[in-house]
């Protein structure tokens, strides 16, 4: 009996060049890069630059130095090149471009008007901290999506279809339900600053270099659902995914770019070995902690 062939592993890296990389990027680039290794796939570095009011070069370069003083090798990337180059997000807007006709000319997406006042009026808060609101559908009956031969003036929204499950097995957290319109409205995957949104971005570029299993922070989880319903409307394939648990500090607040004491240039300034930052990363009980007692505040979810 015939099977079929395998797909050949393709995982990515994908940091975000608005800050320092912390103890929580390197979690989860560790893992990717283990399951990466694991299965003899390859690994792809992306470089998440897509909003030019947030990303900046110097952090790209301290990005790329800290991970190759880490230890984490690529084989297609920004700077190495590779079959679904660029590998830069500033440089793919061609792609989100085809992405966004084609949900417009589909009907999934319509233009959305409203000023955050509008919405923070009606807005139920949201859940979680990390989550926004649900839309409240003030713009979704509008029929002059195809009167826009651009994207850029208005926020476009995508239409999730109310009530229904979207359904996905994480490979860590296992079997995960979200409720369209419930748990996750209509959600932007066009800013009216002309930048296209993370959701549209992932989703294409997953697409585009032929991942097939996404590993990140569990803070996406719900994402995830948005993504899903996005691919599906494209007509693309949904990659496996395994969320990562995060990092937290003594507080229990998870790390974020402002916990500077905590970024990779810092540590590795302060006399810190790429070892004992990974360990760091993966354990939150880093060994020679001694010497380097901002590594002690790192707490395990
Ligand atoms: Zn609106």
């Amino acid at each position: 009996m015939e099977t079929a062939p395998r797909p050949t592993y393709r995982g990515r890296i994908a940091p975000s060049p608005t800050g320092l990389l912390h103890l929580g990027h390197v979690r989860t680039f560790s893992i990717a890069a283990q399951r990466a290794a694991e299965q003899g796939g390859t690994l792809i570095l992306r470089n998440e630059d897509l909003d030019p009011q947030r990303c900046r070069p110097d952090f790209t370069r301290a990005m790329l130095e800290d991970l190759r003083w880490l230890g984490f090798r690529w084989s297609e990337g920004p700077d190495c090149g590779g079959p679904y180059a660029p590998y830069s997000q500033s440089e793919r807007r061609g792609f989100y471009v085809l992405a966004w006709r084609k949900l417009r000319d589909a009907g999934f997406i319509y233009p959305c008007t409203c000023s955050r006042k509008d919405l923070a009026q009606v807005a139920t808060a949201p859940n979680d901290a990390d989550d926004e609101p649900v839309y409240p559908g003030r713009c979704r009956s509008r029929t002059d999506a195809a009167q826009f031969d651009e994207p850029a003036g208005v926020n476009w929204r995508f239409r999730v279809p109310d009530g229904e499950k979207v359904y996905f097995t994480d490979l860590h957290f296992g079997q995960q339900c979200f409720v369209a319109g419930r748990d996750l409205g209509d959600f932007v995957v066009w800013r009216r600053d002309d930048v296209p949104a993370y959701q549209l971005a992932v989703v294409v570029d997953d697409a585009e270099m032929r991942i097939t299993e996404v590993v990140r922070g569990a803070d996406l989880l719900k994402s995830t659902a948005r993504q899903i319903l996005l691919l599906r409307a494209l007509g693309e394939e949904t990659p496996k995914y395994f969320h990562c648990d995060l990092v937290r500090d003594q507080n229990g607040q998870r790390l974020a770019k402002r916990h500077d004491s905590l970024s990779i240039r810092h540590l590795r300034e302060s006399g810190a070995s790429s070892g004992d930052v990974l360990k760091a990363a993966e354990s939150g009980l880093p060994t020679g902690t001694a010497s380097h007692p901002q590594l002690l505040d790192i707490k395990d979810k």
